[in-house]
């Protein structure tokens, strides 16, 4: 399951730096995945873009997102169920793509 960033969200930036996936992105701030760019998730708060979230399973125990966040506003996203497998395949396909 992916995480997701709530409004809660104060825009401190602490955990851009810690995702392993490189799924976090600033306000208004395109992102990217295999060489192609999209629009914007948030334009107000930060965001994780789903597609590259693996709850950093393959790098850490827990979520670095949520261990930093000061407002805990990282949270599970229900709308993206994956087994741990899939975590796992997820995350070698991100590996490849960031290298
Ligand atoms: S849970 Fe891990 S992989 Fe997902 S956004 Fe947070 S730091 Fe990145
Ligand atoms: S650490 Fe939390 S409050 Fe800070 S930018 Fe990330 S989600 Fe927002």
């Amino acid at each position: 399951m992916a995480l997701m960033i709530t409004e809660e969200c104060m825009n401190c930036a602490l955990c851009k730096p810690e995702c392993p996936n490189v799924a976090i992105y600033e306000p208004d701030a395109p992102w990217k995945l295999f060489g192609e760019t999209y629009a914007a998730l948030s334009n107000n708060v930060y965001y994780i873009v789903p597609d590259k979230c693996t709850e950093c399973v393959g790098f850490h125990e827990e979520p670095q997102c949520a261990a930093v966040c000061p407002v805990d506003c990282c949270v599970a996203d229900p709308n993206f169920p994956e087994t741990e497998e899939e975590l796992r395949s997820k995350k070698e396909a991100l590996v490849a793509d960031n290298s």
